[in-house]
């Protein structure tokens, strides 16, 4: 009776002390938000201020000096600086965001006419609806209404060439002869120099090529990045550029011959691997979902790649692969290069694919460091998750 007496009290002190602790958080995390939720507003007036000074969503440095602020205030205060970073940046990103919704709504010549050729397409209905959003008039030309292309052509502002890669050339030629002196001429195709030339060649106004390198999927601009290949008469195209900025895009400037040989290996290279890796699997009829039930986090994030491929429209990546003469000799040098590992396992040679692997490692330097860095903070994200 005494014993349950003391345990009874011991009960009741634990529970009163615990309640008041738990009491004591909840506190803490109702001051948590209404601290997140001032924030929010302070950021509400950087984007009005923003808004009216038509200035870009996103700030590379002031985040980045940011977080290093952050971290260091962190340490300071014994705490987990990679927590903190994660933290701000959920928070950061959050803000970017709602910024760029607001921002969407922002045009830079806000009822001007906008032409998009193949716009019912993918890309074409996305950034439809981004110029849309942003009060410009938005004309479709389809592949069925060329017999209205004079009129759509009337007074544009701006014509945006969305359309299957291997019809952009004549397409360009097509248009040209419509199209107002002064009216920007733009592109969205995969690859540039071919686009780009033939789009200098017919029309004497500005001229301007673009590469999103992101698929209709994405639901904002937020940090996806663009690739702008000059044409002419910058002045009469920067208000593209500052447009796609102010939705929340990244530009990054190249000549078009760089931009290709560049999406020679980021796009052909990649994909084609891919696609090789995966129809290898599928010959040798592997168990896909047994593998995965033995795997690492690193095969399941290698096989989240390779699947995510095959999930998606393969005469898209048809078009990507076979874009260029120069792109498809590339691939082939890819296979070629594979035979030579050929000899190597037939000769069971291990120290020549250690003398192999450290030439690369060489090659790869500092990227190795980085590469681990990042792909250990996805994995860690995919344990969280799965
Ligand atoms: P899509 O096939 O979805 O759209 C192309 C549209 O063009 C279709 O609606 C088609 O009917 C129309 N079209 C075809 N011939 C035409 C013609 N002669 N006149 C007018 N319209 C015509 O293709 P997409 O994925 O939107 O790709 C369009 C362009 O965007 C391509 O150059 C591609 O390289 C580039 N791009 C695509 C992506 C992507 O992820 N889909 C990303 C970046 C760039």
């Amino acid at each position: 009776m005494q014993q349950s007496k003391i345990e009874g009290g011991i009960e009741n002190t634990f529970e009163s002390e615990i309640k008041e602790l738990r009491d004591r958080i909840d506190d803490i995390d109702e001051q948590i938000l209404t601290l997140i939720s001032q924030r929010f507003a302070e950021v509400q007036k950087v984007v009005a201020l923003k808004k009216r000074h038509n200035m870009p969503v996103f700030h590379p440095a002031r985040e980045e000096d940011m977080i290093s602020r952050l971290r260091d205030s962190a340490r300071k205060r014994q705490m987990d600086p990679d927590f903190i970073e994660e933290l701000y940046r959920v928070i950061l990103r959050n803000s970017r965001l709602h910024q760029t919704v607001e921002m969407k709504q922002q045009g830079i010549k806000p009822g001007s006419k906008v032409l998009i050729v193949g716009g019912y397409g993918q890309m074409g209905s996305y950034f439809a609806w981004f110029f849309t959003t942003s009060g410009y008039e938005v004309r479709i030309l389809s592949e069925n209404n060329w017999d209205k292309v004079e009129s759509l052509c009337i007074d544009i502002e701006l014509a945006l060439i969305s359309v299957p890669i291997h019809v952009t050339l004549e397409t360009v030629r097509r248009i040209a002869p419509y199209l107002p002196p002064d009216a920007l001429l733009a592109d969205i195709t995969s690859i540039k120099t071919e686009p780009l030339n033939e789009m200098m060649k017919v029309h004497k106004g500005p001229v301007i090529g673009l590469h999103p390198l992101f698929g209709p999927t994405c639901s904002s601009l937020d940090k996806q990045i663009i690739a702008v290949t000059p044409g002419k008469k910058p002045e009469q195209y920067q208000w593209l550029i500052d447009q796609l900025t102010l939705w929340g895009a990244i530009v990054v400037n190249s000549n078009a011959q760089e931009h290709d040989e560049i999406m020679d290996i980021v796009q052909g290279l990649r994909h084609f691997a891919t696609f090789c890796f995966g129809q290898f699997l599928s010959r040798k009829k592997i168990e896909l979902h047994r593998t995965l039930e033995f795997s690492s986090p690193i095969y399941r994030l290698e096989m989240g790649m390779v699947g995510r491929l095959f999930a998606q429209d393969s005469s898209l990546y048809a078009e990507i692969v076979f874009a260029t003469p120069l792109r498809r000799k590339l691939l082939k040098d890819f296979v070629l290069s594979l035979n030579e590992q050929i000899a190597m396992l037939d000769n069971n040679d291990k120290e020549l694919f250690i003398e192999r692997f450290s030439e690369t490692a060489k090659w790869f330097g500092t990227f190795s460091e980085q590469a681990l860095r990042e792909s250990t903070f996805i994995i860690n994200k995919l344990i969280e998750r799965f």
